[in-house]
């Protein structure tokens, strides 16, 4: 039956609008997917359809409308009907009397990343959110999808198949639809189960892994998080990996997540554990924003920027538990971890801009300073996922240390599922707050302001100290003295990127897009920048010759003390047997074992 006919059957035993999408690929090398949407039963003499301007989870307004051509609007015979354009995402027919029609346009898909589209002779991925437009008004209402694929390909979505209808999916909501991405092609399908629930790993693409291996470290994640949570919330659920040259993402959903991975980054330990970071990250999201949402994305606008300060829970937390849960799970030791949590503090440690901006102010304006970094966000931003991560350690620590390790923050997410998850009722940044210090038993509004809405320097010290451990900082011989550059490593030239703000470089006056030409009248090339910088001391002066927006010039620099090169979580020296309990119950060994 196709979904016309479908559709009039429909309409013979109702009366009510309904919708129906079609997603064709006659021609998958053109890189055009012919979008259809039918629409019966409509009264409206005018009538609206729009295209998101952004999908969830990727908090960015990305107008998808720019890749949409060739609109056409016509009633059940075929008759053209008027239309116009209202804004860059707003389409509006004059319908008239006429209460049964079609619309077709093309989307252009080149994009391969998780919250886009792409479409070439190998196969085919959409999120629906960037491809089907609503009709404000009508997002509760089922709509069912059809995909129309070449021949010998197969169609993967977590939605629900129309029975007895091919490749036909049904969408209780314009939200689950959003929700469910296409594959598309000849992708590998490889099934397991995990707590008696079907799961599938749905591949696309050619890479150096081992899929036994994935699986079986795929479900130790699983489980982990699901006792968590107490359970899956689900009856099905599939991981997307498209495996690429060099492609990194993932981007959540409730019955699947889409991953990009570099294709042949499976090999080495610590490429296939942040892997496994990134699977174990995608998957928390099914609960943590996907269900336990912020009051702003209980009900999404795709139509604008919808702002909440609460991401840092959202991501910062869920990047918390990536790191913690391969832990958990065995697929690396407690030595590993606390190596990667000392990567993320010497990662923030280097960015001024955590002085600058708050966790909640990150949140926030997420739209226009996270997603589009320039010469200026690293001394003026701080990302919610890297400090919010950090963040949600030392609330860890905090509630661990107030209840002598009987709760931690798993505590607090059973306790936000079971308040706002379950139901899919959004919260408020007080409320979380308030759920916080419910687990922890104590007042956190000085952790607030000072951590969250504040940017006071987060003390590793006092956190770490109680279970054993402390923050070494280290500078190796080889560091350099301070000139306070970051190069652009694109170009090869010595291109500087991004000024450090109150460096040395700063307050000579070189700045962004200043190419670096020599140090004392010698040439420097951007790979000898820091091993010419080697032959001086800190408070040496230098002459540093560049162009200047095509002018030569010459600033006199005086460099400063090398900056700290590392940080690293180390256990104490000599710990109380107090310390020494708290720390294996943290971390699960006794930290005189981990060979720190
Ligand atoms: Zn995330």
């Amino acid at each position: 039956m196709t979904v016309a006919a479908h559709a009039r059957n429909l309409e013979q035993t109702s009366m009510a609008p309904s919708i129906h999408y079609q997603v064709a690929l006659p021609n998958p090398s053109s890189h055009l997917f012919e979008v259809t949407l039918e629409l019966l039963n409509q009264t409206s003499a005018i009538l609206d359809l729009k295209l998101p301007v952004w999908t969830p989870g990727s908090y960015l307004v990305r107008e998808y409308s720019k890749q949409l051509q060739m609109f056409r609007a016509e009633e059940a015979q075929g008759q053209s009907l008027p239309w116009c354009k209202v804004s860059k995402n707003h389409w509006q027919i004059d319908s008239g009397e006429v209460t049964q029609f079609k619309v077709c346009y093309q989307v252009f898909a080149h994009e391969l990343t998780v919250r886009t589209n792409h479409l070439d002779s190998t196969h085919g991925f959409f999120n629906p959110g960037a491809v089907l437009m609503y009709i404000p008004g009508f997002e509760e209402i089922e709509t069912t999808l059809t995909v129309a694929p070449p021949d010998g390909w197969a169609v993967t979505t977590a939605l629900p198949p129309v029975e007895g209808q091919s490749n036909t999916f049904r969408a209780d909501t314009f939200d689950t639809l959003v929700d469910s991405p296409v594959e598309i092609g000849t992708h590998s399908l490889y099934d397991f189960d995990v707590l008696g629930k079907p799961h599938q790993w749905v591949i696309w693409g050619k890479g150096n892994f081992e899929i036994e291996r994935i699986i079986a470290d795929t479900q130790k994640i699983v489980e982990v998080e699901a006792k968590i949570f107490g359970g899956l919330p689900y009856e099905h659920y599939f991981f997307l990996l498209h495996l690429s040259a060099g492609g990194y993402g993932g981007l959540e959903h409730k019955f699947c997540t889409s991953l990009l991975f570099p294709r042949f980054n499976f090999r080495t330990t610590e490429n296939y554990n942040k892997f496994m970071c990134l699977v174990a990250h995608e998957f928390f999201h099914l609960w943590n924003v996907k269900r336990i949402r912020p009051k702003a994305l209980e009900t999404f606008d795709y139509d604008q920027e919808n702002y909440t300060d609460c991401l840092w829970f959202c991501e910062g937390v869920t990047s918390f538990y990536d790191l913690a849960i391969p832990m958990r799970a065995g697929i690396y030791d407690a030595k590993n971890y606390l190596k990667l949590i000392s990567d993320s503090i010497t990662r923030l440690q280097s960015i001024p801009g955590r002085r600058v901006q708050s966790l909640s102010e990150s949140s926030f304006d997420t739209w226009i300073k996270l997603y589009r970094p320039d010469a200026n966000s690293k001394n003026a931003q701080v990302s919610y996922y890297l400090k919010g991560e950090l963040v949600a350690l030392l609330l860890d620590l905090l509630i661990r240390r107030e209840s002598g390790n009987m709760r931690s923050q798993d505590q607090v997410m059973q306790e936000m599922w079971q308040q706002f998850g379950k139901s899919e009722t959004g919260y408020t940044h007080a409320q979380l707050k308030s759920v916080f210090e419910s687990v922890a038993g104590v007042d956190l509004t000085d952790f607030w302001q000072n951590y969250i809405e504040g940017t006071v320097e987060l003390p590793y010290d006092e956190f770490l100290n109680p279970f054993g451990f402390y923050l070494k900082v280290e500078t190796t011989d080889e560091a350099p003295p301070f000139l306070g550059v970051e190069l652009n490593p694109v170009t090869g030239a010595a291109i500087v990127k991004t000024v450090i703000v109150d460096s040395p470089a700063h307050h000579a006056g070189i700045t962004p897009d200043d190419q670096i030409l020599a140090i004392d009248g010698f040439r420097v090339r951007a790979s000898q920048l820091n091993d010419r910088l080697l032959n001086y001391q800190p408070d040496e002066q230098i002459q540093v010759t560049v162009f200047h927006d095509e002018e030569l010039r010459t600033y006199t620099v005086t460099l400063a003390k090398p900056v700290p090169t590392a940080y690293s979580v180390q256990p104490l020296d000599n710990p109380t047997p107090e310390q020494i309990q708290l720390g294996e119950r943290w971390l699960g060994v006794n930290p005189k074992t981990l060979g720190l």
